[in-house]
C-alpha cells in the first residue's frame, strides 16, 4: 500500500498554512492566525516500510489511528485555552506537572512522543551509530554491546505504558531513561537522541506479550541513529 498519499497533501497543506503564517504582518487570511490546528506529522515512510520488523497493519493502526487520536483530541481541547494556536513543544511544557492540564499534556505529549519515535525508526536501520554517537556512547557505557543491553533492559523494565530513550544530560553524558505514559525527557532536562514506544499498541499485533523481543528487534534492526546523532545537536 502505498500509505502517504494522503499524509502528503496533508504536508503541502501544511508548509503553504506555515507560509501563511509566516506572512501574517501583510495580511494573511484570516483562518491562520492564532489557531492553525497542530499537524498529524507525515510517517517518514510507508506503512510497510519497517515490515517484517514492525508490520504494515501495526504501523497503519498505531500512526493513522492511535497517534492521529492524539492529534485530534488536542486539537479539541486546546480551543479557548492559552495554550489554543501555541507551537506543540509550548504546550508540552507550559502543561506538564500541572494537575489541572493533565488532559492537555497527554495529548501533546503523546503527539510529542509518536513524532520523535517514528523518526527514531527507518528502514535498515540499526546495526552501529556513527562515529560521533558512538564515542559518546562508548564514554557512557564503555562500549556499544554494554549500551545495547541497558537500553533494552531500561526500556523493557517499563511498568506499563510508556517509553524508552537514549538521552543526554545538562551535561551531554548519555543515559538511557525510561518515561511512563505520555512524559518526555526534557520535563527532566534531557535531551532526548532516541525512542522505543513500549505501549502495547506498539507491538502487539506483532510480538503480542513479547516486549523484549519487540524492543531488541527495534535496536538492532530498525533504530536511527544518524536522527540520534543529530539530535546531539
Ligand atoms: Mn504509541
Amino acid at each position: 500500500m502505498q500509505a502517504n498519499g494522503s499524509a502528503i497533501t496533508r504536508r503541502h497543506f501544511l508548509q503553504s498554512a506555515a507560509a501563511g503564517v509566516a506572512l501574517a504582518g501583510i495580511g494573511a487570511p484570516a483562518f491562520v492566525r492564532g489557531a492553525a490546528p497542530l499537524a498529524h506529522q507525515p510517517l517518514p515512510y510507508a506503512e510497510g516500510a519497517l515490515a517484517p520488523v514492525i508490520g504494515a497493519q501495526t504501523v497503519g493502526i498505531h500512526w493513522g489511528r492511535h497517534h492521529k487520536f492524539y492529534v485530534d483530541n488536542l486539537n479539541k481541547l486546546v480551543i479557548g485555552t492559552p495554550f489554543e494556536g501555541q507551537p506543540l513543544d509550548k504546550i508540552v511544557m507550559g502543561t506538564a506537572g500541572k494537575a489541572d492540564q493533565q488532559a492537555l499534556f497527554n495529548n501533546a505529549g503523546q503527539i510529542w512522543n509518536h513524532d520523535f519515535y517514528w523518526q527514531s525508526l527507518k528502514p535498515g536501520g540499526g546495526g552501529k551509530p556513527p562515529a560521533k554517537l558512538a564515542k559518546k556512547i562508548d564514554e557512557a557505557f564503555g562500549n556499544f554491546d554494554e549500551f545495547r543491553k541497558q537500553f533494552a533492559a531500561m526500556t523493557v523494565s517499563q511498568f506499563g505504558s510508556g517509553w524508552g530513550w537514549l538521552v543526554a544530560d545538562g551535561a551531554g553524558k548519555l543515559k538511557v531513561v525510561k518515561t511512563a505514559n505520555a512524559e518526555v525527557p526534557m520535563t527532566q532536562g534531557l535531551k532526548p537522541l532516541v525512542t522505543i514506544d513500549v505501549w502495547e499498541h506498539a507491538y502487539y499485533l506483532d510480538y503480542q506479550n513479547k516486549r523484549a523481543d519487540y524492543v531488541n528487534a527495534l535496536i538492532d534492526k530498525l533504530l536511527n541513529w544518524e536522527f540520534a546523532e543529530k539530535n546531539l545537536g
